[in-house]
């Protein structure tokens, strides 16, 4: 288990460090990195080039359209990133191997709200944002990356759905909700969609706010809202809803 002495930090590898820190500096995530809650460097991947050109890609091998990042390259870039000094200037340099190492990818395993709760958990993932075609298969091995996705599309960059993963995490930083329960109560923190929500005014277009809701009973409001969380959830997540409902599903204790 990492220790959490040392401040939540990610480390972007992009061709476009501009982009960073991007919607992560605004709202809950900015604040919380502007007050230094978090640290995000974004490392360019093209300062470890080593041609005149700076160049990062090439043709695939085995030809096809596009252009693949190269091994070389990418792996300098990663071992540039585990070398530097990592944020303060009082924290111990990060070993390599010491935290995730991510490789946003369209194959990847998805992303859920698990493992985002595993990566907050620790110290900060490393995480790599492909261009192109994507990047040689030999650094993915070499240097361990963990191929994650954000879902079954394809974007241009990695750095969209790099922003995606860290702003995930950071919300779950101590300190960075204002009401840490409201992150308990959310869609998958129970392996269900979050019940629907409403505030004023009482009545919007001729729908009122559900009775229950301004009953003041609160073991009333607590089993609709599991009511309509559950409702929801068999409804639109058929794949949630099996793993839920296989998980309250009584043992089988005459096994043998
Ligand atoms: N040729 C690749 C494929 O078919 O799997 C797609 C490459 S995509 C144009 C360029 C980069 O965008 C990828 O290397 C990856 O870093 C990122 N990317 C695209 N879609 C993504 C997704 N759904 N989740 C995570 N990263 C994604």
């Amino acid at each position: 288990m990492t220790s959490k002495a040392t401040t939540w930090r990610a480390t972007v590898l992009t061709l476009f460090p501009d982009m960073f820190p991007g919607p992560l500096g605004v709202s809950l995530a900015g604040k919380a990195l502007a007050s230094g809650l978090w640290v995000l460097e974004a490392r360019d991947i093209r300062d470890s080039a080593t041609d005149r050109h700076r160049s990062v890609d090439d043709t695939p091998a085995g030809g096809g359209p596009g252009m693949v990042l190269r091994a070389d390259v990418l792996a300098a870039a990663i071992d540039a990133a585990d070398a530097a000094p990592g944020g303060p200037k009082d924290r111990p340099r990060d070993r390599p191997g010491d935290r995730p190492r991510l490789l946003m990818s369209p194959r990847g395993r998805p992303l859920t709200q698990s493992r985002v709760t595993e990566l907050a958990a620790g110290s900060g993932p490393l995480i790599v944002c492909g261009r192109f075609e994507g990047v040689d298969q030999r650094v993915i091995e070499a240097r361990g990356l963990e191929e994650v996705s954000i879902g079954d599309y394809v974007l241009s960059g990695g750095e969209i759905a790099a922003m995606a993963l860290i702003d995930a995490c950071v919300r779950l930083l101590p300190g960075v909700m204002g009401k840490q329960a409201s992150g308990a109560e959310e869609s998958f923190s129970e392996g269900l969609l979050e019940y629907p929500q409403y505030t004023r005014p009482q009545e919007f277009e001729g729908r009122p706010i559900p009775e229950i809701l301004t009953s003041g009973d609160h073991a009333r409001v607590a089993a609709w809202r599991r009511a309509e969380s559950e409702a929801l959830t068999r409804a639109r997540r058929p794949d949630l809803w099996a793993i839920k409902s296989g998980q309250n599903r009584p043992k089988n204790t005459t096994d043998g």
